[in-house]
């Protein structure tokens, strides 16, 4: 017995982690925006006052949940969806799996698009994503809104998948996937480096031609899933600190009011300059000076 001892202590040591508290966790937060999903073409297609927005909703919650699937296939402990887009209220919750979580509506806070998001989490999907204002043969380029006209940080003009991996990036959080179309690929590609991607659609100056969606999900779902278990090939998204944002704007009204927000500038005709050492502050800056 007494030799015994030390040997069942150690067996009982190596499998502390698998019995005693279950599997390891595995947490995923997947950001779903719309104007990249397979078949939009549109921004009619994206608004819910057009008349086809309910068809695409649709296509949008099956491609959402072909991510949710992949991060389970990879094995995924705990995933939440984010619905990124309008009034983030798009995602029809009975499509989604019943093991994923869903952020529905704004919260009134600077977190956006990557509301729930927090340093309890391994990987970070973008799905549905599209490139920056200013895009050649992009589907629906924009950063934001119609108002913005460019957003820089550090001299670098970012997509909204460079300011939603800053966040993640500032939670030590590495995004792994990008699914949307091909220029907003080609953008995170060079952004980040190492990081999946799957296109749904190709642009042809404002047309596009695309995936069939069943084909897209299928992608994206074996896409995301090599993405999460090989999360660890993937580096959070950083830049060096300060960050200075270069907002430019449309709206004249914007930019004067803009220019109150303490710490921020007007630093052109159409421009406003804020510094912080931290991306939640600029992004809290930047939700004021857009409206
Ligand atoms: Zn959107």
């Amino acid at each position: 017995m007494k030799t015994r001892m030390p040997f069942i202590a150690l067996v009982a040591l190596l499998f502390f982690p698998l019995t005693a508290l279950g599997q390891e966790e595995l947490k995923v937060f997947i950001s779903v925006d719309m104007e990249g999903i397979a078949g939009v073409v549109t921004s009619a297609e994206c608004s819910s006052s057009g008349p086809d927005y309910g068809y695409f909703r649709r296509i949008m919650s099956h491609e959402a949940n072909a991510a949710v699937l992949g991060a389970f296939d990879a094995g995924a402990t705990e995933v939440v969806v984010r619905d990124s887009h309008g009034s983030a209220r798009n995602i029809l919750p009975e499509l989604l799996d019943p093991r994923a979580r869903l952020i529905r509506d704004w919260s009134g806070g600077p977190m956006g698009m990557m509301e729930g998001i927090d340093d309890s989490f391994d990987a970070a999907v973008f799905i549905g994503y599209h490139a920056r204002a200013g895009t050649p043969d992009a589907i629906i380029d924009h950063t934001s809104s119609g108002n913005v006209v460019d957003f820089a940080i550090n001299g670098r003009s970012l997509p909204e998948s460079g300011y939603n991996a800053l966040i993640a990036g500032s939670y030590g959080v590495p995004v792994v996937f990008v699914g949307g179309d091909q220029a907003i690929v080609d953008q995170v590609e060079e952004l980040f480096g190492q990081v999946g991607t799957f296109a749904t659609k190709q642009g042809i100056g404002a047309a596009s031609l695309g995936l069939h969606p069943e084909a897209a999900q299928k992608g994206i779902r074996a896409g995301v899933a090599e993405a999460v278990r090989n999360r660890d090939r993937y580096r959070p998204f950083t830049m060096a600190k300060p960050y200075t944002l270069v907002l430019k704007l449309k709206s004249e009204a914007s930019v004067y009011n803009g220019s109150f927000f303490p710490g921020a500038r007007r630093t052109g005709d159409w421009e406003l300059t804020f510094t912080s050492d931290d991306i939640i502050q600029v992004m809290y800056a930047f939700n004021v000076m857009k409206r």
